[in-house]
């Protein structure tokens, strides 16, 4: 077919969205700026599949912007554990007490309200309003960066400026004026069932046709990855000091790794540690014993975890009066948002 009589790209994509398109999310049932907005940050980065059970079960949890407002961070945190980044609950929960107190509890109707609030940058904020309240905005998630890239076969990794920049003012190009929703919505699922990183299915794409990754023989190439970096290595000792009460926990700082969750207490070496359990909280340290190492890894390093079983000569009343620190018991403490080593010792250990 002679290039001009081919459609348009974003009614290629639609006719495939009327009839592929992913219609029965639960965030697409009643989608309201709210729950289309809690999807979107569960969504990013992590996939559709993990994300659902997870939002089914916040959003009975805090069915309204004022729930979510409303309650401890520390509720909204163990609904979030076991999702990952978990500066992404943080950031919800502050923006859902910010729209609360400053914009009376309504969604903010204006994209540059919206991005001005923790968590949503501009994609988001176009898809919030875009799918829930049909307004014209084009959206730049990973998805779509890759399916523009590969179609339109730009080279140049996407996180950097110039590609993106590139990249939105083609998105702005190509997203219609009229069934904008849908659109946004068939990009995201081209990109997501389709257009996927590692084995994409091109014999189905509605706009293969044109695709220059796909004439190029470059599909699997683009787009460009980031230049790889090692990953730097980090160690940390963890304290496992469990009594009849529970095991003990402390509740990270707010920002960093685990920010605000609650987790091991940690030490930087094994020699260290009667001396820190003493200081700490007043703990005599009658044996050590080292437990399986593992490792974490983050996006930016790995954590070569090494943990000790603490066996104490006497208590630890110091620790019971510090906000900090609490005895955990999961059968009978309240719920809490647990650091992803605590998670890992009780399947390893079933303690606690
Ligand atoms: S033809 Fe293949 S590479 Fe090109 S946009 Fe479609 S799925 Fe992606």
């Amino acid at each position: 077919m002679p290039q001009n009589t081919i459609p348009t790209f974003s009614s290629r994509v639609l006719d495939w969205f009327d009839q592929h398109g992913r219609k029965d999310l639960p965030w697409q049932k009643n989608p309201s700026p709210y729950r289309v907005w809690v999807s979107e940050i569960m969504l990013q980065q992590t996939q559709v599949a993990t994300v659902i059970p997870y939002y089914q079960r916040f959003m009975q949890r805090f069915s309204s912007l004022k729930r979510l407002a409303l309650a401890d961070q520390d509720e909204v945190l163990h609904y979030w554990s076991g999702l990952g980044y978990y500066a992404r609950a943080r950031n919800l929960h502050k923006t859902a007490q910010l729209i609360h107190a400053q914009h009376r509890g309504r969604f903010p109707a204006g994209i540059e309200d919206l991005v001005a609030l923790p968590g949503i940058g501009r994609s988001t904020a176009a898809a919030i309003l875009s799918l829930s309240r049909g307004q014209h905005h084009a959206i730049l998630d990973g998805n779509v960066k890759r399916v523009l890239a590969r179609h339109q076969a730009i080279d140049g990794w996407t996180g950097e400026a110039k590609v993106m920049q590139y990249l939105w003012a083609l998105s702005e190009d190509l997203t219609p004026s009229l069934r904008t929703a849908d659109y946004n919505q068939a990009m995201m699922d081209l990109g997501a069932t389709l257009c996927t990183r590692s084995k994409p299915d091109c014999g189905h794409c509605p706009v293969a046709e044109d695709c220059l990754a796909l004439c190029e023989d470059r599909v699997m190439q683009l787009p460009t990855p980031k230049a790889k970096k090692s990953l730097p290595l980090r160690d940390t000792v963890m304290l496992v000091i469990e009594q009849e009460n529970g095991i003990l926990l402390e509740r990270r700082p707010p920002s960093g790794i685990w920010g605000g969750l609650w987790s091991l207490p940690e030490c930087e070496s094994k020699d260290a540690i009667a001396q820190a359990c003493k200081q700490r909280w007043g703990m005599q340290v009658q044996q050590l014993s080292a437990l399986t190492p593992w490792q974490h890894t983050f996006s930016h390093y790995r954590l070569h975890v090494y943990p000790y079983a603490v066996n104490l000569l006497a208590g630890a009343d110091r620790v019971m009066d510090d906000q900090r620190y609490i005895w955990y018991n999961s059968n009978t403490s309240q719920k809490l948002g647990l650091a992803a080593p605590v998670k890992y010792l009780f399947n390893q250990y079933n303690t606690a």
